[in-house]
């Protein structure tokens, strides 16, 4: 029997059974695979580290993006930064009022890989007319656009390699120079118990940059050791105490089926337990 081990934390490290390899390679940026579970299915692995699975994927892409996109009372513009598999690209296009997105993800090859083994989960997105992919740095997109955007979702790598660029302080920045006045900044910060130093750092940004900077919690069996906490930052403090019933009533508008994302959930996501509540305070 074959086991890949994931080994993305110093002290653990999570094992998973292989039952095939559909790909083995390297992108321009990163080692990749693609290999197949049975509980979890096709498993995207990017430099020994878990990306996405098709199994639990759900729980990740419709909280990083009907959360932000819910509470914003009609998101036209998103970006993606990051995002190579067009799982989350798929969620937002779900939102009606939804214009357009901008997807800039940095590695072709990931995209490749994703539309060639895993459009159970794009379902066609890259095609759809309202995507814009630019295949490009996004620290760099960022610094450079004069565009605005309703919202920015970072579905990065972790704190190292290319993505490393995406927990800095002058890459929020520049995210809030692209957003419109009540736009909303949403980013992948990794698992708490593990990983304080990452959001305790994003979170001390969040709060020097924007009027509201805060964090929600989601569980994603893949990413090991407990809660996964998603950056939050706004200058829009209302924006995390929209009212339930009319979370419910944009939902109920959208018309779509969720596995994880409700509005009870939404609202309760942002309750913090008392470890996390410290490392962002
Ligand atoms: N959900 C995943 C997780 O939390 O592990 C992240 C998945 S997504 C595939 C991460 C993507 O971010 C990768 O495809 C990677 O190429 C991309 N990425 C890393 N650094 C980037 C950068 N500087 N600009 C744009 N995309 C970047």
């Amino acid at each position: 029997m074959n086991w890949f081990t994931e080994i993305l934390h110093s002290d653990l490290a999570q094992r998973l059974r292989v039952d095939e390899i559909l790909y083995e390679g390297r992108t321009e940026f990163q080692d990749a695979k693609v290999i197949s579970n049975g509980r979890l299915g096709k498993i995207l692995v990017l430099d020994n580290v878990v990306q996405t699975t098709l199994g639990d994927e759900f729980v990740y892409h419709e909280m990083l993006a009907h959360v932000p996109l819910f509470s914003h009372p009609s998101p036209k513009a998103v970006l993606i930064i990051g995002g190579g598999d067009g799982g989350l690209l798929e969620e937002a296009l779900k939102h009606p009022s939804i214009e357009k997105v901008t997807m800039v993800e940095l590695d072709g090859g990931v995209v490749d890989l994703a539309k060639e083994h895993f459009q159970e989960l794009n379902q066609g997105a890259f095609d759809d007319k309202r995507t814009n992919l630019i295949i490009g740095d996004g620290a760099k997109f960022v610094a450079e656009t004069n565009e605005k955007f309703d919202v920015i979702l970072v579905d990065s790598t972790d704190p190292q390699g290319p993505g490393e660029v995406l927990f800095s302080k002058i890459f929020y920045a520049n995210c809030k120079r692209c957003l419109t006045e009540s736009g909303i900044l949403v980013t992948q910060n990794g698992v708490p118990f593990l990983q304080a130093s990452e959001l305790a750092g994003s979170v001390a940004h969040f709060r020097d940059l924007f009027n509201d900077g805060s964090a929600y919690v989601i569980t994603v069996p893949t990413y090991a050791f407990g809660m996964m906490a998603l950056g939050w930052a706004t200058d829009d403090k209302s924006l995390r105490q929209v009212q339930l019933s009319s979370l419910e009533e944009r939902f109920k508008k959208a018309n779509f089926t969720t596995n994880y994302y409700s509005p009870e959930v939404h609202k309760a996501a942002f309750a913090l337990p008392m470890y996390v509540k410290r490392i962002i305070d």
